[in-house]
């Protein structure tokens, strides 16, 4: 799958980085793209790489994992659980205002987008309500957690622990 599958607005972002297009930049975007809801850490890319064929050296994907999330083609969240960062694929311009769906069980993400115009009447509200105490801010994100259609147990069947 050819990176120019990537969003105009990514492919601007990877240009303005100045990221060059190695083999690994490749395929590790394709992994991404291949799987939206996908948010690996660093070790899982580096495993799904290897199942693919490709070595790439830790320090070095390492760092074009930071450079992607830098560039804003990657989001980057702490996991306790882990004790790593979980990187997935960073929203667009237009998928960044729609609330962020996380299941705790398999950790694959979802934006909610069917629910991003009540989402965003509930923005307003809270900025408002923030500069109104005199606070400035940045940046909102809702973040929703739970289990995902996927992970939860069919009625028949026990849950797995
Ligand atoms: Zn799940």
């Amino acid at each position: 799958m050819p990176t120019d599958r990537l969003p105009p607005e990514w492919q601007a972002r990877l240009e303005r980085a100045g990221l060059r297009r190695t083999q690994a930049t490749r395929r590790v975007l394709e992994l991404f793209l291949r799987d939206c809801g996908w948010s690996p850490t660093h070790a899982e890319v580096d495993a799904a790489l290897q199942s693919g064929g490709l070595q790439v050296n830790r320090v070095t994907l390492y760092r074009l994992l930071d450079r992607l999330a830098a560039a804003g083609l990657l989001e980057r969240q702490p996991d306790d659980e882990s004790r790593s960062w979980r990187f997935h694929l960073a929203a667009s311009d237009a998928e960044a205002q729609a609330p962020r769906f996380e299941c705790d069980a398999c950790h694959r993400q979802f934006r909610i987008t069917e629910a991003s115009q009540s989402s965003r009447a509930a923005t307003h509200q809270l900025l408002d309500a923030l500069a109104h105490l005199g606070h400035h801010a940045q940046r909102v994100e809702l973040a929703i957690h739970g289990t995902c259609a996927g992970c939860q147990p069919s009625p028949d069947q026990p849950a797995r622990r």
